[in-house]
């Protein structure tokens, strides 16, 4: 693998390569890739002239749109840190992010970010607001691409497209390199207060090369953003894999099944990537047909836990084979993946499907406890080494310490390798259930509940129980119509699973929580009122 010292690099290694070929698709509109370099110039120049220095952070609020990508792209020319933060927030998440990192500047869509910063102008650092005139654009019929119509603006705040048509310069001496720091990417917050990893320039460009190279997508071809951009793997799969590709992002403003399916008609994209959850919605979706999915060269599905179930029926409905992929935050998206043209084996003892095999220069480490390497098929802590593990955490020296011991990253998920190098994630250490003082893994629990025909979503926690300590507990939701029972799927799970494993109470809920990315919150199933307490 050998990447460009940065996107910025990889960008305009495109613009010479193909100036006119379509860079950004959305909806009806197409900026080529020579109209991406100028306003992002453009946008980059404002930037340095407003006084955003190198290494100055600058927030980015938005949905996935090409702004987005104009914003991203000038602010690295500028030389900045980017901040991308998840547009779901509300006020108080948003100013814990913008003052960790100390943001002084920032781009947003919706004017509720900037009577937040009016509100707290006085003690905020923010000097310089650019706003994306985008409305909530949930149909077709409501969208206009980088033309919508100015909405009264803040005294102080500037509209990103028209600073980005000004036409102003680059600057010429901001050029990121491989170790600068390109983002501080707050970890979801599946699992406590959101932290910034530092992706460097490097990282990025290591995953998204990777992620390019051995593919076999066409150069030239389309990528569908289902993963939202702020996210790193929407940041890299998406944004980094296509720029390095030369090809045309195709944007959906945010993740709806029905919107995304005609995107996939009108786009025919070769690659996109999502979690789980996503293909479940996809699946389950009234008018999803097998020709959606006839223009795809390669589907990863990453970030979240993949049932094996899912990608039987995936495959058996709609043709696609689902790779599995398995990354982090802190290894800037994938450290793990299915290559293209391989499956992912299933574990025969546990019924669990492989993540895939560590990258090349990546190396996977199974630790127990004592931090000593386990054998072949033995449980223990998932560690990471590789061009694609961050630094550490922003201004967090001790839980930089922490989770890097040495470098490696420390990834709190329990897994095991197999003889033949496949890695396989059994759950999170802290998501594990002491039922009587057995282990039970969520994991295998809600992959036997995937299983049946009538499951759609499933969630297993650990819920407190005066006999056993902790027992096992499952929330599920149903495909519509079914009228499956709780009782049915305690009985279910019952037949296939050890007597400690199998959930003794089992809730069906309309729908399960999920964080903006598209994963389960079990941290919030945890602390639903129980019948039983
Ligand atoms: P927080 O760190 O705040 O808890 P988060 O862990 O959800 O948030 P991410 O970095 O987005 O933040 O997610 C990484 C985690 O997602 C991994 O540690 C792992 O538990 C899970 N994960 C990612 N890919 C897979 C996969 N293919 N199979 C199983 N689990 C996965």
């Amino acid at each position: 693998v050998s990447p460009a010292p940065s996107l910025v690099h990889a960008f305009r290694a495109a613009v010479s390569r193909a100036p006119e070929h379509t860079a950004l698709a959305y909806f009806d509109g197409r900026l080529s890739y020579r109209e991406t370099d100028a306003l992002s110039d453009s946008v980059a120049g404002y930037l340095a002239a407003r006084g955003v220095a190198r290494g100055d952070r600058v927030a980015i609020i938005l949905q996935n749109t090409p702004h987005f990508v104009i914003a991203l792209l000038g602010a690295w020319k500028a030389g900045a840190t980017v901040v991308p933060v998840n547009p779901m927030y509300k006020s108080a998440e948003v100013s814990h992010v913008l003052a960790d990192a100390g943001v002084t500047a920032l781009v947003c869509a919706d004017r509720a970010w900037e009577a937040y910063l009016r509100a707290t102008a006085a003690d905020s650092p923010v000097r310089v607001v650019l706003t994306a005139c985008q409305l909530d654009l949930q149909t077709r019929g409501d969208t206009r691409v980088l033309d919508f119509e100015r909405l009264p603006v803040a005294a102080d705040a500037d509209d990103l497209v028209a600073v980005a048509r000004q036409g102003l310069p680059a600057p010429a001496d901001r050029e990121p390199g491989p170790s600068d720091v390109a983002l501080i990417s707050y970890t979801s917050g599946t699992s406590g207060t959101p932290k910034g990893a530092m992706n460097t320039h490097g990282n990025i460009t290591y995953n998204a090369e990777r992620q390019r190279s051995g593919a076999g997508i066409p150069e030239g071809a389309c990528y569908f953003a289902m993963a939202p951009l702020f996210h790193i793997t929407g940041m890299v799969a998406q944004i980094g894999a296509c720029v390095t590709n030369a090809g045309t992002l195709a944007l959906a403003y945010r993740f709806e099944a029905g919107v995304v399916l005609d995107a996939f008609a009108e786009h025919r994209p070769a690659y996109t990537v999502g979690p789980s959850t996503a293909f479940m919605a996809l699946a389950a979706h009234p008018s999803v047909t097998r020709a959606h999915f006839d223009s795809f060269k390669l589907i990863s599905s990453g970030g979240a836990p993949l049932p094996p179930a899912l990608v039987e029926k995936f495959r058996a409905a709609f043709g696609p084979y689902l790779h599995n992929g398995y990354g982090l935050t802190e290894c800037t998206a994938p450290c793990a993946s299915v290559p293209p043209g391989q499956e992912a084996p299933v574990d025969p003892a546990s019924g669990t499907l492989a993540v895939g095999v560590p990258g090349p220069e990546t190396v996977v480490r199974i630790l127990d406890e004592a931090g000593r390497e386990v054998p072949f098929g033995e449980h223990g802590e998932i560690v990471v080494a590789g061009p694609q593990v961050v630094p550490g955490y922003w201004q967090r020296p001790d839980a930089t310490a922490e989770a890097f011991p040495g470098g490696e990253l420390r990834t709190g998920d329990i897994g095991f390798m197999d003889p033949a190098g496949w890695l396989y994630v059994v759950d999170r250490k802290k998501d594990m259930i002491n039922a009587s003082g057995f282990k039970v893994w969520p994991r295998e629990v809600e992959d036997v509940l995937y299983s049946h025909p009538d499951v759609r979503e499933a969630a297993v926690v650990g819920v407190p129980d005066s006999y056993r300590g902790e027992s096992v507990k499952a929330y599920v939701s149903l495909r519509p119509g079914s009228d499956t029972r709780a009782e049915d799927l305690t009985g279910y799970c019952e037949e296939r699973l050890a007597a400690y494993k199998y959930p003794r109470e089992v809730e069906i809920l309309a729908e399960l929580p999920k964080t903006t990315s598209g994963k389960i919150l079990r941290r919030e199933l945890r602390s639903r009122p129980q019948d039983s307490q």
